[in-house]
């Protein structure tokens, strides 16, 4: 009925279609309302992590695990004993294992696992934080605000670039619950700047009985750049929190791991209930988990972006680019650089080679946007690149074929 009005209305305000045609176009509105929003899409715009495309591209472990999951599953039995078991406990000793903690557990994503974190260790008491530190995350996540959310009392120290061990000390009274770091994944100060680093915080930590805790959101497994890596984390605080995907290139969870003591008292906490992980999650965040214990990390999507040499990029870039002459849509190849995204390292790019498309580019990456499946360009110096980086193994076809329509569609 909807779709009929629609066509009688679209009709009413403009040219009445041929009875014939009135059906062909009701018949396409009624394939495109039946038709999936979410859509896979291809990203050839070289951020690893791009936030409007679902951040991480999981693994073909992970998604196994996934569809395995979506059945019914032991999610919360215990299949030894037949009694009820924790979700909680299925990622339990991956996380220990790989990170080397006491205590581990997921929530839904790393805003949760930060707002649980101030609620259940800090709430009606103070929490000191840098000035210098005061991030928003994009989509509203902005720290003082979750600070309130949470129900504890933020004490800013320092300045917007200069925070020193001693603005801690000063501010610590027996109200104080923690002390925050938040990593400032998406930004970095620089110029005239000092910053405390996380062992002298430990020791001012330490020293008043008081948390530390760490708000890492992304940071490093391995190190790469300046990006803080995970062990240097657990090494100096009480709790560490980060995103299973911009972190480990799995699903996007809450990772919170630490010291059992104050661990246990968050996964008991009500509100863990609320911000608790899903089991498609769980099952493709577990299966992540033991592909970077067994060794086999460079099965995992995002690392392997993150490792391909420029001469890998080139290789592969050089071939499409001779396949796409052939086929008559002209282009060049040109040295650009790939992001890792997800506010992750800012100003840290991956040298790559970029294939760029001749002609209209904002038309072109237009069309490419339109085409089936989608494919999500760059524009860049004026002309429409794809970047081979994020392309996922087994799309290379997909993608020549989708370029060749987009840009004859232009033609037209
Ligand atoms: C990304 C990020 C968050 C939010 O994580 P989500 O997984 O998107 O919920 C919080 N803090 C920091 C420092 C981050 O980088």
């Amino acid at each position: 009925m909807d779709a009929i009005r629609e066509q009688v209305g679209t009709e009413r305000d403009g040219e009445a279609a041929a009875e014939t045609e009135r059906f062909v176009l009701v018949e396409a509105r009624l394939r495109s309302a039946a038709t999936p929003r979410l859509r896979r899409v291809i990203n050839a715009s070289g951020v690893i992590l791009h936030t409007n495309l679902g951040r991480a591209p999981l693994s073909k472990a992970a998604v196994d695990a996934l569809a395995q999951a979506a059945f019914y599953s032991n999610l919360e039995l215990d299949l030894a004993s037949g009694k009820r078991g924790e979700r909680a406990d299925l990622v339990r000793g991956a996380l220990t294992s790989l990170f080397g903690t006491e205590a581990a557990f997921a929530v839904n994503n790393n805003a949760a696992a930060v707002l649980l974190a101030l609620t259940a260790l800090c709430k009606g008491r103070e929490v000191i934080v840098s000035r210098g530190q005061l991030v928003e995350i994009g989509g509203s996540f902005r720290m003082p605000d979750v600070m309130r959310l949470s129900g504890a009392r933020m004490v800013e120290v320092g300045t917007t670039n200069r925070t020193r061990a001693a603005d801690f000390e000063a501010a610590i009274t027996p109200r104080t619950a923690a002390i925050l770091r938040v990593h400032t994944s998406n930004y970095r100060v620089t110029g005239f700047t000092e910053s405390v680093s996380l062992e002298e915080m430990g020791k001012v930590a330490r020293a008043a009985g008081v948390l530390l805790i760490d708000d890492l959101g992304s940071g490093a497994s391995e190190a790469i750049g300046d990006e803080p890596t995970v062990a240097e984390s657990v090494a100096q605080c009480d709790v560490v929190t980060f995103s299973g995907d911009k972190l480990l290139g799995g699903p996007q969870a809450g990772i919170v791991i630490g010291r059992e003591e104050p661990v246990r008292r968050m996964a008991r906490h009500p509100l863990a209930r609320a911000l608790r992980i899903d089991k498609l999650t769980l099952a493709a965040l577990e299966a992540t988990l033991l592909q970077r214990l067994s060794g086999h990390a460079a099965d995992i999507p995002v690392e392997r972006m993150l490792r391909a040499t420029v001469d890998h990029v080139r290789r592969r870039v050089a071939m499409w680019s001779i396949k796409l002459d052939e086929r008559g849509v002209p282009n060049r190849l040109v040295d650009g650089e790939s992001a890792v995204g997800g506010g992750s390292l800012p100003g840290h790019g991956l040298p790559t080679v970029l294939l760029a498309l001749a002609g209209p580019a904002s038309r072109i990456a237009a069309a490419l946007r339109e085409g089936s499946p989608p494919v999500i360009a760059r524009v860049e110096g004026g002309e429409c690149c794809i970047d081979p980086r994020t392309i996922l193994k087994g799309e290379d076809e997909d993608l020549l074929d989708a370029v060749e329509a987009a840009v004859k569609s232009i033609r037209r």
